[in-house]
């Protein structure tokens, strides 16, 4: 499976990566060397806009679009395995599946009425339910996985 080594520019590509379940990190402030050197050494595709870094082997050149355009192309092009909710979006961290008892004195109130399916953040310990905005996250995911 393909990893990532994203930009900072490129947030918005790098959650919607993390939202889909793929490996995905920042690039380190650097020069390209750097950044070239981390990628090698953890076998990670570099995601940039950087026209020189991109003439280099193993990076994808982002074109001037909006993420959910982005994804797709990447997605056509490299290996990977989409399993929304299993990595966090802030750290990149594996997410598990926890009961809610652990985790109800960082859920709202009004979520845990109705909600009984939590996920914690290995890594930041940010936690995860499938709020009203989780059907939007699966249908742009599934819009963006459509024509692959
Ligand atoms: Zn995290």
């Amino acid at each position: 499976m393909t990893r990532f080594l994203v930009d900072r520019m490129l947030g918005q590509t790098a959650k919607w990566l993390r939202l889909m379940g793929i490996d995905t990190e920042y690039a380190p402030e650097g020069d390209d060397e750097e950044i070239l050197k981390i990628a090698r050494g953890e076998g990670r595709v570099i995601v940039t806009r950087d026209k020189e870094l991109a003439r280099k082997e193993g990076v994808f050149l982002v074109p001037k679009e909006p993420a959910t355009k982005v994804i797709p192309r990447i997605l056509s092009i490299y290996q990977v395995e989409i399993r929304p909710m299993s990595r966090c979006s802030k750290c990149n961290s594996v997410v598990e599946e926890v009961d809610k008892k652990a985790v109800d004195k960082h859920v709202p109130q009004g979520v845990l009425s109705w909600c009984d399916d939590y996920w914690r953040c290995t890594g930041c310990g940010q936690v995860y339910w499938k709020g009203t905005h989780w059907d939007k996250i699966m249908a742009t995911i599934e819009e963006m996985t459509a024509h692959i």
